[in-house]
């Protein structure tokens, strides 16, 4: 039976994933999201408790949410993290737990992870050559991302290991066969995404776009890939390379956008509902926690903010606005 705090918006769509940020802060400093300095970070007790994680979640699923993504931020730098998880995935109705993470803390934590009942999760990965991990992360880690990585491959029950790379012009392009030879190498699932106009330098500019289909054009002219189908509400395009070996694919929000089927909302670590990555107004949900509202209240300010999701982005659209807050600081 419908919870009559049903999470369905506007235009009829089902909110059913949730991408909650559990931290602000991270331990890389990737030029397309953060500036080098670092943001102003937020204050220990402006950050959401894991009891409040846990009751928004639990509130969220009992009005259709069917899956949660742990984001951040570097989620893998909050401590008790597995914790949080474990008390997660035993939430009746969850159907899924995952995580994004850009897998420098992965070789020390994937164990932790896959005991905690982690099954799903996402490694941002944008370059295999050293200079230009250093270059784009402002961090000298490549080694350690590619050995946690291998670390998760002795948990098969986090599976599928999908690894995204966001693609830039004049960086990507130049790497994209050697992505290709990674995704058939290993057993992981090579992701591309586009650039999006959420990087707090504000450096974004439509020729940085490389779409998903001249990447897929480039490798399919080496490599031959044919579609898989997916699920209406996924964001990817996903292709198997045609000699069987590995997966590919592609995510292009700014050149396909997807809006019409998203499913999505966001939770920042600062306790505020977004329903749109490119949204100018948010939804607080912490001060009613902490004013002790109902758990229908919370579901009632929940379900009154879906209903006002956005149509759609306007990157592509004249006179498009930007967010008002970057990738990190919203939980990407
Ligand atoms: N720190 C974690 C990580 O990097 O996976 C989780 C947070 S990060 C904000 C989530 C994802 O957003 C990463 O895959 C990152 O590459 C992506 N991202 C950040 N800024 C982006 C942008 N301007 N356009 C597209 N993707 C972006
Ligand atoms: Fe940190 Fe992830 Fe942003 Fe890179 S993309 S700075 S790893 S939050």
């Amino acid at each position: 039976m419908l919870h009559p705090q049903e999470l369905i918006d506007g235009f009829g769509r089902h909110i059913e994933d949730m991408r909650v940020s559990v931290i602000d802060k991270c331990n890389f400093r990737c030029t397309y999201c953060m500036p080098a300095e670092g943001l102003r970070w937020l204050k220990n007790d402006e950050v959401l408790s894991f009891d409040e994680i846990e009751r928004i979640v639990r509130i969220a699923v009992q009005r259709g949410i069917r899956q949660i993504r742990l984001t951040g931020g570097e989620p893998t730098v909050r401590a008790g993290l597995p914790e949080l998880i474990e008390r997660l995935v035993h939430l009746p109705g969850l159907q899924a737990v995952s995580l994004t993470t850009n897998g420098f803390l992965l070789r020390r934590l994937a164990k932790d992870l896959a005991d905690a009942g982690l099954t799903r999760i996402n490694v941002s990965l944008d370059t295999l050559v050293q200079q230009k991990f250093e270059h784009i992360t402002r961090r000298n880690h490549l080694s350690e991302v590619l050995a946690g990585l291998e670390e998760l491959e002795k948990y098969p029950t986090i599976s599928p290991i999908k690894v995204n790379a966001v693609a830039i012009r004049g960086f990507t392009d130049e790497e994209v066969l050697e992505f290709a030879r990674f995704a058939r190498r290993k057993p992981y699932v090579v992701r591309f995404i586009e650039f999006m106009p959420l990087d707090a330098d504000e450096s974004w500019t439509p020729e940085m776009i490389l779409t998903g289909k001249e990447l897929h054009d480039m490798i399919h002219a080496v490599y031959p890939l044919l579609p898989r189908d997916a699920a209406p509400a996924s964001t990817s395009r996903v292709y198997q390379f045609a000699d069987g070996k590995g997966e590919i694919g592609f995510i292009n929000p700014v050149s396909e956008p997807f809006c019409s089927t998203c499913n999505r909302i966001r939770i920042t670590a600062d306790g505020q509902l977004r329903t749109c990555l490119f949204s100018r107004w948010e939804t607080d949900l912490r001060g009613p926690l902490r004013e002790n509202h109902s758990d229908d209240e919370i579901g009632a300010l929940m379900l009154r903010a879906v209903q006002q999701k956005e149509m759609k982005h306007r990157i592509n659209d004249p006179g498009f606005v930007r967010a008002n807050r970057s990738m990190s600081q919203i939980g990407g």
